[in-house]
Protein backbone atom coordinates (compact mmCIF):
# COMPACT_ATOMS: atom_id res chain seq x y z
CA UNK A 1 0.00 0.00 0.00
CA UNK A 2 1.25 3.63 -0.85
CA UNK A 3 2.35 6.43 2.01
CA UNK A 4 0.69 9.62 0.16
CA UNK A 5 1.97 11.68 2.68
CA UNK A 6 4.45 13.13 1.77
CA UNK A 7 7.85 12.37 3.48
CA UNK A 8 10.31 15.10 4.22
CA UNK A 9 13.34 15.65 3.31
CA UNK A 10 15.55 15.81 7.10
CA UNK A 11 13.81 14.90 10.04
CA UNK A 12 15.97 16.57 12.74
CA UNK A 13 15.11 14.89 16.32
CA UNK A 14 15.76 17.83 19.01
CA UNK A 15 15.31 16.72 22.46
CA UNK A 16 12.13 18.54 22.96
CA UNK A 17 10.35 17.84 20.00
CA UNK A 18 10.92 16.88 15.51
CA UNK A 19 11.96 19.36 13.00
CA UNK A 20 10.66 17.91 9.89
CA UNK A 21 12.18 19.99 6.67
CA UNK A 22 10.80 19.45 3.05
CA UNK A 23 12.91 19.97 -0.19
CA UNK A 24 11.66 18.15 -3.13
CA UNK A 25 8.70 19.90 -3.80
CA UNK A 26 6.24 17.71 -2.04
CA UNK A 27 4.62 18.72 1.15
CA UNK A 28 2.26 18.20 3.25
CA UNK A 29 -1.82 20.14 3.17
CA UNK A 30 -1.02 22.19 6.37
CA UNK A 31 2.31 23.23 4.36
CA UNK A 32 1.12 24.09 1.47
CA UNK A 33 0.82 27.14 1.61
CA UNK A 34 3.88 28.55 3.06
CA UNK A 35 5.72 26.17 0.33
CA UNK A 36 3.89 28.33 -2.14
CA UNK A 37 5.54 31.58 -0.77
CA UNK A 38 8.65 30.05 -0.18
CA UNK A 39 8.94 28.56 -3.27
CA UNK A 40 9.86 32.22 -4.71
CA UNK A 41 12.34 32.69 -2.47
CA UNK A 42 15.96 31.50 -2.60
CA UNK A 43 16.83 27.28 -1.68
CA UNK A 44 17.40 28.05 1.66
CA UNK A 45 14.11 28.83 2.76
CA UNK A 46 12.44 25.34 3.17
CA UNK A 47 8.70 24.55 4.52
CA UNK A 48 9.40 22.61 7.61
CA UNK A 49 6.97 21.22 11.03
CA UNK A 50 7.93 21.62 13.92
CA UNK A 51 6.73 18.58 16.31
CA UNK A 52 6.74 19.46 20.14
CA UNK A 53 6.75 15.97 22.24
CA UNK A 54 3.81 17.21 24.08
CA UNK A 55 1.92 18.86 21.28
CA UNK A 56 2.36 16.36 18.39
CA UNK A 57 0.03 17.93 15.84
CA UNK A 58 3.00 19.96 14.39
CA UNK A 59 3.31 23.78 13.68
CA UNK A 60 4.28 25.37 9.64
CA UNK A 61 7.35 26.89 9.34
CA UNK A 62 9.99 28.24 7.10
CA UNK A 63 13.55 26.90 8.31
CA UNK A 64 15.80 29.42 7.08
CA UNK A 65 19.75 28.87 6.88
CA UNK A 66 21.98 31.32 7.07
CA UNK A 67 23.20 32.43 3.62
CA UNK A 68 26.81 31.18 4.24
CA UNK A 69 25.88 28.05 5.55
CA UNK A 70 24.44 24.54 3.26
CA UNK A 71 22.14 23.04 3.81
CA UNK A 72 22.92 19.20 4.69
CA UNK A 73 23.28 16.52 2.63
CA UNK A 74 20.75 14.53 1.42
CA UNK A 75 19.78 10.87 0.92
CA UNK A 76 18.49 9.41 -2.49
CA UNK A 77 15.35 7.11 -0.91
CA UNK A 78 13.80 7.79 2.55
CA UNK A 79 14.25 10.21 5.34
CA UNK A 80 18.21 11.65 6.19
CA UNK A 81 18.17 12.33 9.77
CA UNK A 82 21.26 14.54 10.18
CA UNK A 83 23.01 15.85 13.44
CA UNK A 84 21.07 18.47 14.89
CA UNK A 85 23.77 20.68 14.74
CA UNK A 86 23.60 21.35 11.88
CA UNK A 87 20.72 23.06 12.57
CA UNK A 88 23.62 25.93 13.70
CA UNK A 89 22.49 29.47 12.60
CA UNK A 90 19.09 27.98 11.36
CA UNK A 91 16.15 30.27 12.17
CA UNK A 92 11.93 29.07 11.86
CA UNK A 93 9.98 31.82 10.57
CA UNK A 94 6.50 32.34 9.70
CA UNK A 95 4.77 33.25 6.79
CA UNK A 96 2.56 36.19 7.16
CA UNK A 97 1.14 39.16 5.59
CA UNK A 98 2.57 42.73 6.07
CA UNK A 99 1.50 46.18 4.79
CA UNK A 100 3.51 49.38 4.19
CA UNK A 101 2.28 51.68 6.62
CA UNK A 102 4.02 54.35 4.22
CA UNK A 103 2.44 52.95 0.72
CA UNK A 104 -0.07 50.23 1.99
CA UNK A 105 1.97 47.99 -0.29
CA UNK A 106 1.46 44.39 0.49
CA UNK A 107 3.87 41.51 0.96
CA UNK A 108 4.06 38.10 2.15
CA UNK A 109 7.07 38.42 4.65
CA UNK A 110 9.21 35.24 6.02
CA UNK A 111 8.71 36.97 9.45
CA UNK A 112 11.22 35.06 12.40
CA UNK A 113 9.75 33.20 15.43
CA UNK A 114 12.62 34.79 18.28
CA UNK A 115 9.96 33.01 21.23
CA UNK A 116 11.06 28.84 20.14
CA UNK A 117 14.19 27.36 22.00
CA UNK A 118 17.12 27.14 20.05
CA UNK A 119 15.90 28.71 16.70
CA UNK A 120 15.24 32.05 18.85
CA UNK A 121 18.88 32.22 19.69
CA UNK A 122 19.99 32.16 16.24
CA UNK A 123 18.93 35.33 14.74
CA UNK A 124 22.22 37.06 14.76
CA UNK A 125 23.30 34.38 12.02
CA UNK A 126 20.94 36.37 9.37
CA UNK A 127 20.17 39.78 8.11
CA UNK A 128 16.62 41.39 8.09
CA UNK A 129 15.34 42.86 5.39
CA UNK A 130 14.42 46.29 6.89
CA UNK A 131 11.83 48.55 5.14
CA UNK A 132 10.24 49.04 2.10
CA UNK A 133 11.26 47.92 -0.99
CA UNK A 134 8.47 49.70 -2.44
CA UNK A 135 8.29 52.95 -1.44
CA UNK A 136 11.88 53.09 0.25
CA UNK A 137 10.31 53.88 3.39
CA UNK A 138 12.53 53.33 6.25
CA UNK A 139 11.51 50.32 8.99
CA UNK A 140 10.79 53.12 11.59
CA UNK A 141 7.87 54.52 9.21
CA UNK A 142 6.99 51.32 6.82
CA UNK A 143 7.23 49.18 10.12
CA UNK A 144 8.17 46.38 7.46
CA UNK A 145 11.09 43.97 8.63
CA UNK A 146 11.35 40.31 7.70
CA UNK A 147 13.95 37.73 7.11
CA UNK A 148 12.87 38.03 2.98
CA UNK A 149 9.41 39.58 1.33
CA UNK A 150 7.71 38.48 -1.70
CA UNK A 151 5.19 40.99 -3.04
CA UNK A 152 1.78 40.38 -3.15
CA UNK A 153 -0.85 38.53 -1.66
CA UNK A 154 -0.89 34.67 -0.64
CA UNK A 155 -1.84 32.34 -3.51
CA UNK A 156 -2.13 28.50 -2.10
CA UNK A 157 -2.23 26.92 -5.69
CA UNK A 158 1.03 27.68 -6.50
CA UNK A 159 4.09 25.92 -6.18
ZN1 LIG B 1 6.05 51.31 1.17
Amino acid sequence: MEDRTPQPTWRFSLPWGDLDVFADGRVPESLRSTAAVLARLEERFRPALLRFHRRPEGGAYAAVWPPDRPAPARVATGVARPDPRELEGVVLAEVRSLTCHVCAARFQAVYPDTGLPLFGGQLSAHRLVRGCPACGGGFATSRIQALALSPGELSPDRR
